[in-house]
C-alpha cells in the first residue's frame, strides 16, 4: 500500500495508533489517515509467537488434511461448546450445506429462516435442495420466535436460526416452536463463537451448531475453515462421511459428498486462537460497552442487549434513519463503516427465482437501509473507539 498517495488524497485526518507492533502501524509512523472497521494483524500479533510455532508444528509434521491437530481441535472445541461431538469442515457455508443434508433435507422440504442474513445462510439450505422460507427477526436482529408458526407449511422441515452479529437469539422460544412442530433446528453461528443463551452456548440448542472461521470472524483461522457441532451420534458419523467424498472407509462411497476439510495448518491455529478466545470476548464486550457510554446521538439507535444473551459483538451495528449520509460523513473523518447486509438474500439477483417480491419482507428491508457496522475488532484501542464516538456524536 502506498501511504503517501493516500496521505495527498486525504490531508486532513490522522490518527495516532498507540500500539506500533503492527507493521501497518509501523510503516506509517503510527499514524493512520483511516480507522479501519476491521484489523487482522492486530489478534495474530498479539500472539505471534504462539502462532508462528503452530503454523511450524503443522509444517515440520509432514501430515496435512485430516491429521493429529484436527482431531485435537475437535475435541478442544467440542468441549470448549458442550457439545458431544465436533466436525471441521472447509468453511461455514459447508458446514450450513452438511448439516442442511445430514438432517435429511431433500427437494420440496421448506426451512424458515431469518430474511436479514448473510446469503450463505440461505444457500447452505438451497445448496441441499431445500427450499427457504423467509421470517422476520426482532429488535436484537436475530429470528423472531413469533414468526415461525406463521412461516409453517405441510412442506416444514426445520428452522435455520441466525445468531446475528453475535448476539444468542431468543432460544427458548424457538426451541419450544420446534419441538412443538416436530421440527429440525439450525443454528448458524458463523458471528457467535462463544455467546450463550441462559448458561448454554450457542450452537448447542439445535440438532447442529454450524461455525465459520473465515479471518474476520471472532474465533477465525487464516484462511478458510468451518465446522459443525451436534450431541447427535448419527449426524456427527454422517458428516465426517460427507465431508471426505461421502467415504468412511477409504474408497468406499456410501454417497455423493462433498470435499470439504479442515487442513491441519488451520486447525494448529485455531487451538491457538480458541485458547484466547475467553480473554478476545471480554475484551470484545467491554470494547462495546465502551461505545455504549460514549456514543450519544439522537440519530444514531445503538444495539439493544437481550435479556439473559451473552453478545459477542461480532459486530457493533448502529440504525440510522439516515445511515448512507451518516456512513459518508464518517469516511470523510477516517472512520471507516461497513453495512451487514445492503441486499436481503431474497432481493438478490441469485435468489429472484423464489419470487419473493419487495415489500414482502418490510422489517428485514428496512434493515437493509438503516443498519451501519462501526470499527470492532480485537485490540481495538480505546483512543481509536474515542475518535470513532466523537465523529459519530458530531454528525448533526
Ligand atoms: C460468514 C458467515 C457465513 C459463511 O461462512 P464462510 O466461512 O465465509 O463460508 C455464514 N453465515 C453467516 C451468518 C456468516 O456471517
Amino acid at each position: 500500500m502506498d501511504f503517501s498517495e493516500k496521505t495527498a488524497s486525504q490531508p486532513s485526518v490522522f490518527f495516532k495508533i498507540a500500539d506500533l507492533s503492527c507493521e501497518y502501524g509501523a510503516k506509517t509512523g503510527g499514524y493512520m489517515q483511516e480507522i479501519m472497521t476491521n484489523r487482522l494483524d492486530r489478534g495474530f500479533f498479539r500472539y505471534q509467537q504462539e502462532f508462528e510455532d503452530a503454523a511450524l508444528r503443522a509444517l515440520r509434521s509432514g501430515y496435512y488434511i485430516l491429521g493429529k491437530e484436527l482431531k485435537e481441535f475437535e475435541e478442544q472445541y467440542a468441549s470448549y461448546m458442550g457439545a458431544k461431538y465436533c466436525v471441521g469442515c472447509g468453511n461455514g457455508l459447508d458446514a450450513l450445506t452438511l448439516a442442511c443434508r445430514a438432517i435429511g433435507l431433500k427437494e420440496g422440504d421448506e426451512v424458515i429462516v431469518q430474511g436479514n442474513t448473510y446469503i450463505a445462510s440461505v444457500m447452505g439450505i438451497t445448496i441441499a435442495g431445500a427450499t427457504p422460507v423467509f421470517a422476520e427477526p426482532d429488535e436484537y436482529f436475530s429470528l423472531d420466535p413469533a414468526e415461525i408458526e406463521k412461516k409453517i407449511t405441510p412442506n416444514t422441515k426445520a428452522v435455520m436460526v441466525v445468531h446475528l452479529y453475535g448476539q444468542a437469539a431468543q432460544m427458548d422460544e424457538i426451541t419450544a416452536v420446534c419441538r412443538k412442530h416436530g421440527l429440525k433446528l439450525i443454528e448458524d453461528c458463523a458471528q457467535s463463537h462463544g455467546a450463550r443463551f441462559g448458561d448454554k452456548m450457542t450452537g448447542t440448542f439445535g440438532d447442529i451448531g454450524c461455525f465459520s472461521f473465515y479471518p474476520s470472524k471472532n474465533i477465525g483461522a487464516f484462511g478458510d475453515g468451518g465446522a459443525v457441532i451436534t450431541d447427535n451420534d448419527e449426524y456427527d458419523k454422517k458428516i465426517r462421511m460427507l465431508r471426505n467424498y461421502g467415504s468412511a472407509v477409504r474408497y468406499y462411497n456410501e454417497e455423493v459428498g462433498m470435499n470439504s476439510r479442515l487442513d491441519e495448518i488451520q486447525a494448529a491455529l485455531l487451538k491457538v486462537r480458541l485458547a484466547h478466545e475467553d480473554e478476545c470476548r471480554e475484551e470484545r464486550i467491554a470494547a462495546a460497552a465502551f461505545y455504549d457510554e460514549a456514543i450519544s446521538n439522537p440519530n444514531v439507535e445503538l444495539p439493544k442487549r437481550r435479556s439473559g444473551a451473552t453478545h459477542v459483538f461480532h459486530q457493533y451495528v448502529v440504525r440510522s434513519k439516515r445511515r448512507d449520509e451518516l456512513a459518508a460523513f464518517l469516511k470523510k473523518k477516517g472512520v471507516m463503516t461497513i453495512i451487514h447486509y445492503p441486499i436481503p438474500p431474497h432481493l438478490s439477483q441469485a435468489y429472484e427465482y423464489l419470487g419473493v417480491k419487495k415489500g414482502s419482507l418490510p422489517i428485514t428491508e428496512a434493515l437493509a437501509n438503516e443498519v451501519l457496522s462501526i470499527p470492532m475488532y480485537t485490540g481495538i484501542t480505546r483512543e481509536e473507539q474515542q475518535y470513532v464516538a466523537e465523529a459519530l456524536n458530531s454528525f448533526k
